[in-house]
């Protein structure tokens, strides 16, 4: 249903207990984000971004509020939300092949579908003739894509995407951000994704969430509407991109500083 909000959140908070004491994560966030949307968030570092994503994706309990998805509370992981790490954790003792039909072979998916599924993404992020390579034999770049292949294996309808790009080079980070945006453009799919790189953020997003440092909260929202079917150059010359841009980088600027 479009226009429906795929995802709801409403005064969400959520503390930590460290050793030195109560840490205020994120402070009474609103967030709704419509089936389809692609959102990226930036903020200072730990401000809660992270935080914010394992919420979603229901690996971790919040204090209070609400955390809706398609109209349901949000209680454990599922198979509609597909995240992707910061850290990118891939399964050591299974190889590139192995990693990316993980979540094929535990819905039952039969094999000859997931080698096919296997051999299309692995292509897909340049890895063809690494099937057989385990994670410690990677870069960083190389798991990076790999634990992305095995997120868009299952095809989840909501990717929630934590700095997905961040231990790429930049040349491989602009094939990977023109990968996610096709991706993107040909499923429909709801994206939130975290990142640092705020001229990423503009290039990727429809709109662009300002977080504020500890306790994070959402204090600045930008729409970006360019037309990014002029390519990859018109958009980045444009002057509505660099308009835009110019304003988040100020925005998260102030948001770091005042962290200070
Ligand atoms: P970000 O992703 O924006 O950098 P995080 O969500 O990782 O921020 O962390 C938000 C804040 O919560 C940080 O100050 C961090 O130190 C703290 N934090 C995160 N995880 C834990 C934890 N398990 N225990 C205690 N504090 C934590
Ligand atoms: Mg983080």
């Amino acid at each position: 249903m479009q226009g429906v909000s795929h995802i709801r959140i409403e005064r969400l908070s959520k503390h930590y207990e460290s050793r030195e004491g109560r840490v205020t994560a994120l402070a009474e966030i609103d967030l709704s984000v419509r089936e389809g949307e692609f959102v990226v968030i930036v903020g200072p570092s730990g401000c809660g971004k992270s935080t914010l994503l394992y919420i979603l994706g229901g690996f971790l309990r919040h204090d209070a509020g609400t955390v809706e998805v398609a109209g349901r509370p949000v209680t454990a992981p599922g198979l509609d939300r597909g995240v992707v790490f910061q850290e990118y954790a891939l399964f050591p003792w299974l190889t590139v092949a192995g990693n990316i039909a993980y979540g094929l072979t535990s819905i039952g998916m039969a094999k000859d579908l997931r080698a096919g599924v296997v051999e299309r993404l692995v292509k897909m992020i340049g890895l063809g003739g690494f099937e057989n390579r385990y994670p410690r034999e990677l870069s960083g770049g190389m798991k990076q894509r790999v634990a992305i292949a095995r997120t868009l294996a299952c095809d989840p309808q909501i990717l929630l995407l934590d700095e997905p790009l961040g231990a790429l080079d930049a040349q491989t980070r602009e094939v990977m951000q023109d990968e996610l945006l096709r991706i993107w453009e040909a499923t429909g799919k709801t994206v939130v994704m975290v990142t640092h790189d705020v001229t990423e953020a503009v290039y990727l997003a429809q709109r662009v969430l300002v977080m504020s440092s500890r306790p994070g909260r959402m204090v600045e929202s930008f729409d970006v509407q360019v037309d990014r079917g002029q390519g990859r150059e018109a958009v980045m010359l444009s002057d509505e991109f660099n308009g835009i841009r110019n304003k988040v980088w100020l925005a998260v600027r102030q948001q770091a500083i005042a962290a200070q």
